[in-house]
């Protein structure tokens, strides 16, 4: 008689997805990848996220990655 109810995880995490309105904050590009600190949120673009991912991953709450949405635009 149990169901699962984890397709509300889903619904939860396509709410954070980023948009074209998320931009990095270091150069200003489309931000793919999103950074939950304790101090607020980063976004950055995929180049700076991979330049910042080393120093900021091991402190970060959350660490949110969509650069592999590169790779199938069309
Ligand atoms: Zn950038």
């Amino acid at each position: 008689m149990t169901q699962t109810v984890q397709d509300l995880s889903i619904d939860e995490a396509s709410s954070h997805q980023l948009t074209a309105a998320d931009r990095c904050d270091s150069c200003g590009a489309q931000a793919y990848i999103r950074a939950t600190m304790a101090s607020g949120e980063l976004y950055f673009c995929a180049h700076h996220g991979a330049e910042f991912k080393d120093k900021l991953a091991a402190t970060a709450i959350e660490w949110h990655d969509e650069s592999s949405r590169l790779h199938e635009s069309k």
